[in-house]
């Protein structure tokens, strides 16, 4: 090769690499410091990758104003390659090209250097984006980390927390299998929590009834709660104290199933139990329950002996309570001599209040009896219409008194019913009576009788047998609806009822209930506040003896 042929080589070298390459001479000041440099030759591409045009004579700092300040380490790095001669590489980042560049710099005279770079911005940002997922992902994994202990704490809490609960403690999924059974749980059922988890709640443990009746799956609390999405608890007639009742009542969107229920153990032993179940939920759905339960066999016999203290306070009462009457009775009709006006008042109040007091205690009577279970039925042909209109001539003076105009409507078609008169009586003299004593003067009260056959609707109620149906409606004060799901509760009173009725024992509903319940009928009632209120009964037409 000729040097022509060299030089022609060179230059096209150095005209058509992809690279840029620049030559230029550095310029120090007084102290040997390198503050600028001076391009001498640029190649094609130089253009391409800097941006900067027409470079050749011109300074650096002349291109790029303040350079110095901004890559102080590409003035020190030429500066050290022109004045020792060895060669460098450096990564450099020009912020107002907004570029970084790979250099290589070489210097073939003192003071001259050539430095070849390469445009490595995009290397660069995929290098960056790179470094901040990487420190996202360790952030992310810090953060899981620490969740992770968290959820170990919590979970340890929750253990600790089950494990010292004395109730039994079963959480479900959302289909009903178990997912965890605390130790007072397993005591009381009988199995070990790693025979259970994974499987049917309803299938491992029936519950009965107080009849001895297999609870039907949908009808447990824990199917209740798992389909209403709503906390639900059983409210057992004998069992359940006062003070539950008064819990139970400030329990908003709490649903109450009455009636007795009794876990069945894998030994097929039994026992009385109260069950709360609430339902997991997680961004408005059902995921799951939590059931509480726990024995309540000593209740069961506290109560009892409750009851039959009550049962026994009351019948020593009726003794006095009816020689009390009696005697004022006398004194009212001057048996034992003229009363003057005033005397005569004070033994009216002395007459209603022992009234009142009767009422009580008779109540009581009632309600301790069914309780106790020691009130058979004592089934005889009645006529039911004679029973309905021997209690409202009994209260025809307080209808008279209060100006309120009642109708009746009787079907022709009603059989003779082998029913208990006696109770039978008692369901009517509590509805009719409550109607009257809701209703304001000049109200009415409508009350009808008649007959259904199986199958058809009775206030869009599907009667199940061929029953008798009461109804009675007033006009009164009606019921809150918030109120209306603890109405046949033991002594429970609306709002409303106690301000406008100072005198009431909050009984009558629940006997009523407890009656309806052992006829094999069912009880219930429509009302608005302010719009009176309708009460329904259906009996079955042929009543099984129980
Ligand atoms: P009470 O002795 O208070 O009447 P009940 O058990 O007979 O007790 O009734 C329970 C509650 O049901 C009443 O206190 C009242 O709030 C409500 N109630 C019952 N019947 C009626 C009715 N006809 N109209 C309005 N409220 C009623």
């Amino acid at each position: 090769m000729n040097a022509w042929d060299a030089e022609e080589l060179h230059k096209s070298l150095f005209d058509n690499s992809p690279d840029g390459i620049m030559y230029c001479r550095m310029i120090f000041d007084a102290r040997a410091r390198p503050v600028d440099f001076t391009y001498l030759a640029v190649n094609k591409n130089f253009e391409r990758l800097t941006g900067l045009k027409d470079v050749v004579g011109k300074n650096v700092t002349q291109l790029i104003p303040g350079i110095i300040a901004s890559n102080p380490t590409l003035f020190e790095a030429c500066g050290r390659v022109s004045s020792t001669g060895v060669s460098e590489d450096f990564e450099m980042h020009i912020e107002s090209l907004e570029r970084w560049f790979f250099v290589r710099a070489y210097s073939p005279n003192k003071n001259f250097f050539v430095a070849v770079f390469q445009n490595i911005t995009e290397h660069k940002l995929i290098e960056k984006k790179a470094e901040d997922a990487k420190i996202a992902a360790r952030n992310v994994f810090e953060d899981l980390q620490a969740e992770k202990q968290e959820l170990a704490h919590v979970r340890a809490h929750v253990e600790a927390i089950l494990a010292s609960i004395g109730d039994g403690v079963i959480t479900l999924d959302f289909s009903g299998r178990i997912t965890r059974m605390n130790q007072a749980a397993q005591a009381l059922l009988g199995l070990e929590g790693k025979d259970v988890i994974g499987k049917l709640l309803f299938d491992i443990f029936p519950i009965e009834n107080e009849k001895g009746e297999l609870v039907a799956t949908i009808d447990r609390p824990m199917s209740v709660a798992l389909s209403a999405g709503t906390s639900t608890t059983t409210s057992t007639t004998t069992t359940t104290t006062t003070t539950d009742e008064a819990w139970r009542r400030d329990l908003p969107r709490m649903k109450t199933i009455h009636g007795g229920f009794y876990y069945i153990r894998s030994d097929k032993t039994k026992f009385p139990v109260a069950i709360t179940v609430t339902p997991v939920m997680l961004e408005n759905t059902v995921v799951g329950a939590v059931e509480i339960f726990r024995d309540i066999t000593k209740e069961q016999g506290i109560d009892k002996v409750k009851t039959e203290f009550v049962s026994l306070a009351s019948h020593q009462l009726l003794g006095p309570i009816t020689t009390i009457k009696w005697h004022a009775e006398m004194l009212l009709s001057g048996d034992a001599g003229p009363l003057n006006e005033q005397q005569r008042r004070f033994f009216e109040k002395i007459y209603e209040s022992n009234q009142q007091m009767a009422g009580l205690v008779d109540a009581l009577l009632n309600v301790a009896r069914l309780e106790l279970g020691t009130l058979t039925l004592k089934l005889e042909p009645t006529d039911t219409v004679s029973v309905i209109s021997h209690v409202i001539s009994e209260q025809k003076s307080e209808i008279e008194r209060k100006n309120i105009s009642l109708a009746t409507h009787f079907a022709d078609d009603l059989p003779t019913m082998l029913i208990d008169q006696k109770l039978l009586r008692m369901v009517v003299i509590n509805i009719l009576s409550n109607a009257i004593k809701y209703t304001p003067s000049k109200g009415t009260i409508d009350c009808a009788v008649w007959r259904v056959t199986k199958g058809e609707c009775v206030d869009g109620r599907k009667m199940n047998v061929d029953s008798l149906v009461m109804k009675i409606a007033d006009t009164g004060c009606g019921i809150p609806a918030h109120q209306h799901d603890k109405i046949f509760s033991k002594l429970f009173r609306a709002d409303n009822a106690r301000a406008l009725n100072a005198v009431g024992t909050g009984l009558g509903l629940y006997v009523v209930k407890q009656i309806v319940d052992r006829f094999g009928g069912s009880v219930w009632f429509e009302s608005q506040e302010q719009k009176g209120a309708t009460f329904f009964v259906s009996i079955p037409l042929v009543m099984k003896n129980r």
